[in-house]
């Protein structure tokens, strides 16, 4: 088994043909580096040689310090860089032996000790099952809520934890976050309603009393909406978002959005695009159901994500 180790001593282990690697969500190994192409390069492994081949990226690929423009074959303990990121490589040679009282943290540093190693594992006597520890089979980091793998996305692929945010905050189902919009649409749709009322009662006789009423609970209804959103928004909430625990998470700084950003994306981004696609008859708002990671077209033009967090855990400081 042909292994990757990253800077942190983290072990990937190849399986038997095209490995791709890059800053996409659908790599074998994602590289979470601006410095990385989406679809950086691909490792061919097979049970004698592995050759890694570079797809063009921006910043090359490079083999001990140079930056690779054909197939290259790797050979054990090759120094590799995707973009600025760096990974030796290991070929099929059993692994050195690895005791399992010493903690991982202290394996890291011990690591450049391997490729010297490494050959006297090459013995039939070394390569007794219990002279050495099984590769790590890890396909990425490993989530803090249920110790899988993440799968390469924002967020776990079976429990949903979001990477990078506290234990227990997980991305925001899809019926959750369109019965917030549905709320939030009926209170709008009850002010417009309101306002209409008046408008025709008006119309029909200027100093109506029906008129009047309708236009005073319609416009206290909306005060009184447009407030409670705005002190929501400096909590990456807004008024439906609160009702159901939700909230806007700002995913450069990976805390709950702030005021500017909740501005940007309910008074600006949102209707932008609902008007935009009224011509959809709204189809747009269902957009999350299948979106990766569960995100509204709005939420993609302001970087956003939503989480379930009733108790407020991702706020700001
Ligand atoms: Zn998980």
């Amino acid at each position: 088994m042909s292994i990757l180790f990253d800077n942190a001593g983290r072990q990937i282990s190849l399986a038997q043909g095209s490995v791709k690697i890059g800053r996409g969500p659908d790599n074998n190994i994602v590289v979470s580096d601006n410095s990385v192409s989406r679809h950086h390069a691909t490792i061919y492994v097979a049970s004698n040689e592995a050759v890694l081949r570079d797809h063009g990226s921006s910043n090359g690929t490079f083999v001990r310090g140079q930056r690779i423009n054909r197939d290259q074959v790797l050979n054990d303990g090759e120094q590799i860089k995707f973009g600025s990121v760096p990974f030796t490589f290991h070929d099929g040679s059993p692994q050195p032996y690895r005791d399992p009282t010493v903690p991982t943290s202290q394996i890291a540093r011990s690591r450049p000790q391997m490729p010297g190693l490494a050959t006297a594992g090459r013995s039939p006597a070394a390569a007794k099952p219990r002279s050495f520890e099984a590769p790590q089979a890890r396909g990425g980091t490993s989530c803090p809520n249920c110790g899988r793998s993440f799968g390469g996305g924002r967020c776990c692929q079976f429990c949903k934890q979001v990477e990078g945010l506290p234990t227990g905050i997980t991305i925001a189902s899809a019926a959750t976050r369109l019965f917030a919009l549905l709320m939030e649409y009926i209170v709008a749709g009850i002010i417009v309603g309101l306002l209409f009322i008046a408008a025709s009662a008006t119309g029909a006789n200027p100093g109506d009393a029906v008129a009047g009423l309708a236009s005073v609970i319609a416009l206290a209804l909306g005060a009184t909406f447009f407030v409670c959103s705005i002190v929501m928004f400096s909590r990456g909430q807004s008024p439906g978002k609160y009702f159901v625990g939700l909230r806007v998470i700002n995913v450069q700084e990976s805390q709950a959005a702030g005021f500017a950003t909740m501005f940007l994306r309910e008074f600006i981004a949102k209707p932008l695009i609902m008007i935009l696609s009224s011509v959809t008859l709204g189809i747009v708002n269902f957009w999350l159901v299948w979106d990766r990671d569960t995100q509204e077209l709005w939420d993609k033009v302001v970087n956003t994500i939503v989480v379930s967090d009733p108790l407020g855990r991702t706020r700001r400081p």
